[in-house]
């Protein structure tokens, strides 16, 4: 075994270290990709257990300083996840001619990650994809371009953060100086196999084939979560370019719903060893939660990102991104009160047992997650504030049942 089952991110640099082939990724009875190791191929070289990052002691770094950040370009920041600045890192990637990749959706392999060479693929690459990405192509890629000397940004989860850094600094120490490492918060990924079947249900329902999704966008009312609220709408772009199919996430997109509930991600997300407010990075992107709530924030661009500067490096690229974004120093724990992400892994949904037998039992990923989450997708009003919005849409009639009820009680 090359790491605890359990702890397996399905990075790939265990495959990619191994100069014999002898290990490719397989799908589990879930869809998650593991290592799988061919013994006639096998030499016993010990360097898979080497490279795994599950089997290092990585030196995790303090937080320097904390910023609200958005990008000051309208047409980066309207198709962003939040501010916009994993797209601002890669310009400045493509300005100083550093290496980059970033995550590709196709509708037949998944997310994948590929070069970044110019703006005009900044397209695929921005917004988040919130399923597994297969980070196999990377290694080689950078260890290739870092070899020349060359420069290069890597903009990942923190799990492919650690397993490119552990590749490369195994193949040559100094193929990781002219590294930048910039993880992004991540609280869960689920296995492409269940975004598959879902995808499938959708198009065999309107008829349709999928081109493009969406998880956010910055369409929707901002109200809904206080002062700063991302959206969270699964939208589904067809072949001829028309948008067929909108849902929110909270609410009867099962697998929006499963995703946000912490149902359906890989095993290893719930013991995650990355999530914590030290990190393996020069620099960390995310929402920025609480803004506007639970602290005082008056700006009008409400969607916005968090970066936490972790290393000199780091400031490297904060100074640069000065340049193209919005950056408003913030005093340092304020992203850790509000973002759990930062602090610990995400705790499994109660039902998650349920859903893991329900899916072995049926291969229906469909029936598995709403068998799991009917309260969250078929009752998930809020008691109080329904009773208040009926009140006030019928304010007369509750009024006069209410005098009614108070002649009644008089006349006892
Ligand atoms: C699976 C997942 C879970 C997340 N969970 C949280 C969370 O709990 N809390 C939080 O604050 N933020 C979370 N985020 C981050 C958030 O959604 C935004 O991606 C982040 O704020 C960057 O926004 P941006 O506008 O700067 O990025 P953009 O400019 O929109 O660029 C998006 C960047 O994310 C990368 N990316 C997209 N999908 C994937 C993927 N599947 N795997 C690897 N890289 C990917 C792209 O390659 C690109 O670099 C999550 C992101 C992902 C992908």
């Amino acid at each position: 075994m090359i790491c605890p089952d359990e702890k397996c991110t399905g990075c790939g640099a265990c495959v990619s270290i191994c100069a014999k082939k002898a290990i490719i990724l397989k799908e589990d009875l879930y869809g998650s990709l593991r290592p799988f190791v061919d013994s006639e191929k096998c030499i016993n070289c010990g360097l898979c257990k080497k490279v795994c990052p599950n089997n290092q002691n990585l030196s995790f770094s303090k937080v320097k300083k904390v910023y609200v950040a958005y990008s000051f370009d309208k047409s980066v920041y309207n198709k962003a996840a939040s501010g916009g600045i994993a797209s601002e890192l890669y310009k400045i990637a493509i300005k100083n001619n550093w290496f980059s990749m970033g995550t590709c959706f196709d509708r037949h392999t998944g997310v994948f990650y590929k070069e970044v060479k110019d703006v005009y693929d900044l397209d695929w690459a921005c917004s988040s994809k919130y399923v597994y990405s297969n980070m196999l192509p990377a290694f080689n890629c950078y260890c290739e371009h870092l070899s020349k000397n060359e420069y290069a940004i890597f903009i990942g989860l923190p799990c492919q953060c650690a397993a490119l850094y552990s590749y490369l600094n195994l193949k040559n120490k100094k193929f990781t100086e002219n590294l930048f490492l910039v993880n992004i918060i991540c609280h869960g990924v689920p296995n492409w196999k269940f975004l598959d079947e879902h995808l499938d249900f959708i198009e065999k329902k309107s008829e349709k084939r999928i081109s493009k999704i969406f998880f956010r966008s910055k369409t929707a009312d901002e109200s809904h979560r206080g002062g700063n609220s991302y959206d969270y709408h699964l939208r589904c772009i067809s072949d001829d370019s028309q948008e067929f199919y909108i849902c929110d996430m909270h609410k009867k997109e099962s697998y929006g719903n499963a995703f946000l509930s912490n149902l359906i991600f890989r095993e290893n997300c719930y013991s995650c060893s990355y999530a914590k407010p030290e990190r393996f990075c020069d620099l960390t992107i995310g929402d920025y939660d609480g803004l506007g709530c639970e602290v005082e924030y008056n700006n009008p661009v409400k969607q916005v990102s968090c970066v936490l500067c972790y290393t000199e490096k780091g400031n490297v690229l904060v100074k640069e991104l000065k340049e193209s974004c919005y950056l408003e120093n913030r005093p340092l724990p304020e992203p850790f009160k509000y973002n759990g992400q930062l602090n610990y892994p995400s705790v499994p949904h109660k039902n998650r047992g349920k859903f893991k037998n329900s899916y072995l039992q049926t291969e229906n990923f469909e029936y598995a997650v709403k068998k799991s989450l009917i309260r969250e997708m078929y009752f998930s009003f809020n008691l109080f504030s329904t009773a208040k919005q009926f009140i006030k849409n019928n304010f007369k009639f509750v009024y006069a049942i209410y005098k009614k009820f108070k002649k009644i009680g008089g006349c006892r």
